[in-house]
């Protein structure tokens, strides 16, 4: 079977005091089989990219710009990303979607950034609940799809992370059911319209250490894309050991 991926969205949170988090973690991660990533507030990945030298565990930021750099105050380059030590880069994140009023063809764009400067993407998507409610999240995740996946992905290293926003941060984990019809339909759309690309597909929202083994082990599941347990180590490295 392949290797999760265990991803740490540490959102906006972490001082450099959290640094010795990252420390525990790498220390975790080299005794257990999963492929652990931590994205990190852009402010830490230099440093943390220090303290993780050697280490197996990979680091990520959580958003780019759709341009390749030039004057856009405040925003982040996925070259500069790169530069400070990042492998990977999350877009689409319904914090940014929602929070940034981010479309799906934005999202395509800054795909299209990141792989530009050898970022590997991962793609979040996931209906709301009223979404759900109105039976029409078939239709959001398969349009989500459609429009933030752009045809450069082909062949190339990526993810997707499903995440029903109305499972981020709330405790309410999805069903084995939503997941796995969720993460099947993910499947068969990626594999029609990128036969050449091995993407992972992850579950996010309200992973625990408590559930973390039963999700991980639902049809399809590759990872585990996790917010508010990836921030300290008594949460984390179960979530990590539950990946083998
Ligand atoms: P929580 O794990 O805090 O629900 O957040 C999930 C998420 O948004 C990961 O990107």
């Amino acid at each position: 079977p392949q290797r999760h991926l265990i991803a740490a969205n540490w959102k906006m949170n972490g001082l450099k005091a959290a640094l010795p988090v990252a420390e525990a973690i790498a220390d975790i991660a080299r005794n257990h089989t999963s492929e652990v990533v931590i994205f990190p507030p852009a402010t830490l990945l230099a440093p943390m990219q220090k303290v993780l030298e050697g280490s197996p565990v990979k680091l990520g930021g959580q958003d780019c710009h759709y341009m390749d750099g030039g004057a856009y105050t405040g925003d982040i380059s996925a070259a500069q990303l790169k530069d400070a030590g990042a492998s990977m880069v999350i877009l689409g994140h319904s914090e940014r979607r929602h929070g940034h009023l981010e479309p799906c063809e934005l999202v395509a764009r800054k795909v299209r950034t990141a792989l530009r400067a050898g970022l590997t993407p991962i793609i979040c998507i996931g209906e709301t609940l009223d979404q759900r409610k109105a039976g029409k999240t078939v239709d959001i995740l398969t349009k989500q799809l459609k429009d933030s996946l752009p045809d450069e992905l082909e062949g190339q290293e990526f993810h997707v992370s499903y995440e029903p926003v109305w499972a981020i941060g709330t405790g309410m984990i999805a069903s084995d059911a939503q997941i796995c019809e969720a993460i099947a339909l993910v499947r068969t759309w990626l594999d029609n319209r990128f036969p050449a690309a091995t993407p992972k597909l992850l579950y996010g929202g309200s992973v625990k250490p408590s559930n973390a083994a039963h999700v991980l082990k639902l049809s399809g599941v590759g990872g585990a894309l996790v917010g508010g347990a990836s921030l300290t180590v008594d949460e984390f490295a179960p979530i990590i050991a539950a990946g083998d």
